[in-house]
């Protein structure tokens, strides 16, 4: 029903389909760690695990625990529903998978060659899921070298650890890039989570309002890159809301300056289609007329907070 295929087109990528499956297993913590731009990489959270049955299947094409009938694709509250991502990724790559559950006595471990099981065996551990990704693309030579630079595939990653740490605050969220720290999050909310990745200079910059945080003119930047938008704690692109706070800040910014905010709507999943595009980034809305003028309007009569 779906088009795909485009799952793991690159290590961010796949960072995000990792992230979002121990989002989707209520991970308080998941550390990623990254190596070789991101060929290598290590994933640790405290999720509910699988059992033994469900880790043979999850690397299966189109095995999935989130999803029933195809009506439930129209009413999306979990992250992952394609089944899609695990069995892509051990396509490509060496793979080990380590999980268990609260209620098993022992946790289990697979590891999978381009595909293949190569051993599964019991393993003791704490709860949660451990995978380590090894090799990435080593058996797609044409992948291998469509990739970019180490340092241009790691920028990749921290813009997708940084946006899931925006959108997730009470998740405690650490990235390390070739043994070095680059992103913490304590997982105590949305004001620390702001302070821990920007400062509190800009924390103390941000008004909020009804829809998330809206910055004042000190905190203008010369990209879009400062324009965080979530639904509902999915970090998506809509072109919509980016206009609407663009429009907002109109008066006050100059050419080819933006504005520097977190939105994030929730919305009813009936009124979005997350399906525009396989990565899920792209949404649209059923009333884009109304998302537009909600955003502008806020944004606009609450600009003012840094004139005085
Ligand atoms: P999807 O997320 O679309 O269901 P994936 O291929 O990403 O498909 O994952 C397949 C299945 O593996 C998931 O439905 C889930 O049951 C299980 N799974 C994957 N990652 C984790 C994790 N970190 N913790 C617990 N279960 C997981
Ligand atoms: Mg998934």
């Amino acid at each position: 029903m779906i088009a795909a295929g485009e799952v793991v087109e690159n290590p961010a990528s796949l960072v995000k389909e990792l992230l979002e499956n121990s989002l989707d297993a209520n991970s308080k913590y998941i550390k990623i760690d990254v190596k070789n731009g991101g060929k290598n990489i290590k994933f640790t959270d405290d999720g509910k695990g699988m059992s033994r049955e469900d880790l043979l299947l999850c690397i299966e094409r189109h095995a999935t625990s989130k999803i029933s009938s195809k009506d439930d694709l129209f009413n999306l509250n979990t992250y992952g529903f394609r089944g899609e991502a695990l069995s892509s990724i051990a396509a490509v790559s060496k793979m080990t998978i380590a999980t268990k559950r609260k209620e098993d006595s022992s946790g289990y471990s697979i590891s999978v060659t381009a595909g293949k099981i190569t051993n599964l065996k019991d393993t003791q551990k704490s709860t949660g899921t451990e995978i380590e990704i090894n090799n990435l693309f080593f058996n797609t030579p044409a992948r291998l070298k469509f990739l970019r630079k180490d340092t241009t595939e790691n920028t990749k990653i921290k813009e997708i650890v940084l946006q899931e740490a925006l959108a997730n605050p009470n998740v405690s969220i650490i990235l390390v890039i070739d043994g070095k720290e680059n992103i913490r999050t304590s997982g105590t909310g949305i004001e620390n989570t702001i302070i821990e990745i920007f400062g509190v200079s800009t924390l103390k910059n941000l008004k909020p309002v009804e829809f998330g945080y809206i910055g004042n003119l000190s905190l203008t930047r010369s990209t879009k890159d400062f324009i965080f938008t979530f639904v509902n704690n999915r970090p998506v692109k809509a072109k919509i809301i980016e206009e609407a706070l663009i429009d907002g800040y109109y008066t006050h910014l100059m050419r080819g300056k933006y504005p520097f905010a977190i939105v994030n709507l929730k919305v009813d999943p009936k009124s979005i289609d997350v399906n525009v595009h396989p990565s899920k980034k792209i949404i649209k809305f059923s009333d884009e007329n109304k998302i537009y003028h909600d955003i502008y309007s806020i944004t606009e009569s609450e600009l003012n907070f840094d004139k005085n």
